[in-house]
Parts: structure tokens; sequence; C-alpha cells
């Protein structure tokens, strides 16, 4: 059940050009042959409303009263899996390189669950659950549409994940795909589907 929930994402993400497969050139300046980019994925709202139920499935049973994001990559599957359990759903944002909570009331006493597009190291969802339980709010639980940091996170607790990904990355000096001699392709330099 859980893997064939997993490879439906996967799939989904490939099918909408979120999960590219050939010789990529990261921003790090190392290569990968995988490049993901989750917003391509949400820009279909079908989409976004099917991960976020899917989430909403698995952390109901943590009881949460509001749902959480950081900005900009939790925005849209936050909002999704809030909708999707009857909940509201807040954010939080960077100012001047710090996570604040700016727009909203602070939800006191509240159980809270933070949710993101893809945990790296976690630190996003880190400062926003501890910002939150610094204001009064029970930080409950966290989650994500894909799980890349291969267990290496700084939460304190294993997010929620549909599905877990871990991507080789080379030095450009032993790159088994320049070996090959594919074409090295800058992501964003496309036109995607
Ligand atoms: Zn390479």
């Amino acid at each position: 059940m859980e893997s064939n929930r997993s490879d439906k994402i996967l799939q989904l993400m490939e099918q909408t050009g979120a999960l590219l497969k050939g010789h990529f050139l990261l921003t790090s300046g190392l290569h990968s042959e995988f490049y993901m980019q989750c917003a391509l994925l949400l820009r279909f709202p079908e989409h976004a409303s099917y991960a976020g139920g899917l989430i909403s499935d698995r952390v109901r049973v943590l009881d949460p009263d509001i749902i959480a994001a950081p900005a900009i990559g939790g925005l849209i599957i936050g909002h999704e899996v809030a909708r999707s359990l009857g909940l509201p759903f807040i954010f939080c944002e960077r100012e001047s390189g710090k996570m604040v909570l700016r727009r909203f009331p602070v939800p006191e006493g509240k159980r809270v669950i933070v949710v993101e597009d893809v945990i790296t190291t976690g630190g996003s969802v880190r400062e926003v659950g501890e910002l939150l339980q610094e204001k009064g709010c029970e930080w409950v639980g966290s989650a994500c549409i894909v799980d890349r940091s291969g267990g290496n996170h700084v939460l304190p607790v294993q997010p929620v994940s549909l599905c877990k990904v871990d991507f080789p990355l080379y030095d450009p000096s032993e790159c088994p795909l320049c070996d090959k001699g594919l074409e090295l392709v800058k992501p964003g330099s496309r036109k995607f589907k």
C-alpha cells in the first residue's frame, strides 16, 4: 500500500516534469542524474490536492489543531493538507534571514503539524516548529511530499513523507555521467512541458 502510493507520487512527479532524469548541474556545482522541482507537480491543483489528501490520511492520528508551513515551499501542500483535514493553515516566512510568524495571531496552546514540500535537512521545518513551540504551541509532527534527507535531518522526530529518494551527487571530476559523455543540463535553462 505504502509503496503503491509512493510509486504514484513519483510517477506524477515524472509526468509533470517535477522529477527529471538525465545529467544535471546543480547550484552547488555538483552533478546529478536526477533533478527535482516539486513546484512543477504542485502547479496542478488536482495533484496538489491528491498529495495533500495522502499526507492528511497519515497525520490525522496526531490530532492536529492547525497546519503550519515555511514559505515558500510548504505553502501549497500545507494548504492542501489543512483543507483535507478541515483545519486552519498558517505560514512562517523569512525576514532578514530569520523565520517569523508575521501575518497571523499566535495559535497558542494548539497542536501544530509543520508541512513542507521537500525535506532535505529539515532546517526550515525545524525553525517553524521551534518558533511556534516558543510561542506556546505543541509541535506534534512534521510531514512532506518528498524526504530526501536519507535520515540525516535535524528534526526531533522522523517526518511523515509520501516518498523517500536518495540521489547520489557527483563531483564533476569523478562524475560517471560525464564519463559517459552525456550532455550536462542546467535546470531551469530548458523548457518544461
Ligand atoms: Zn557530470
